[in-house]
């Protein structure tokens, strides 16, 4: 855990206490244990993780191998390497926001649905040109 001396809130020094807290996550009715690394500030009782440190992302990151879900860098692989599309063209094809697919890819835990697409994708991921053919045929019409 990276070593800081000044409380990011109330910006004094020498006031931090190293924790290591153990936490429940709540995530769609799944509990995961964790262990929040970080500090509290002795002088204004604030709790904190330091850079690097990120225990709802690794609770997530649990939550995807217990369900067997892409983790963001198996998605970011899907996009790029499988189906070769840009975050604009993966969201547009599937219809979803692209500011989405950049939350997904940086960590924020995907839909049951949008999991559910990733797997058809991968699974065919010549889909993927039906999906344009017909993206490009709506978009005419309008
Ligand atoms: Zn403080």
């Amino acid at each position: 855990m990276e070593k800081i001396t000044q409380c990011p809130v109330c910006e004094k020094e020498d006031c931090l206490v190293e924790i290591h807290e153990d936490i429940r996550v709540e995530i769609r009715g799944e509990t995961i244990h964790e262990t929040m690394n970080g500090y509290r500030c002795k002088i204004c009782d604030s709790e904190f993780e330091p850079p690097g440190e990120d225990y709802l992302d690794r609770a997530y990151r649990k939550y995807r191998n217990i369900k067997n879900w892409h983790q963001p860098e198996a998605l970011i692989n899907l996009r790029e390497v499988i189906l070769g599309l840009s975050q604009k063209e993966f969201g547009d094809l599937l219809g979803m926001d692209e500011q989405l697919i950049r939350i997904y890819e940086n960590g924020g835990l995907q839909s049951y649905t949008h999991e559910l697409l990733f797997n058809l994708l991968k699974l065919y991921p010549s889909s993927i040109e039906t999906a344009r053919r017909m993206f490009e045929c709506f978009k005419e019409k309008e």
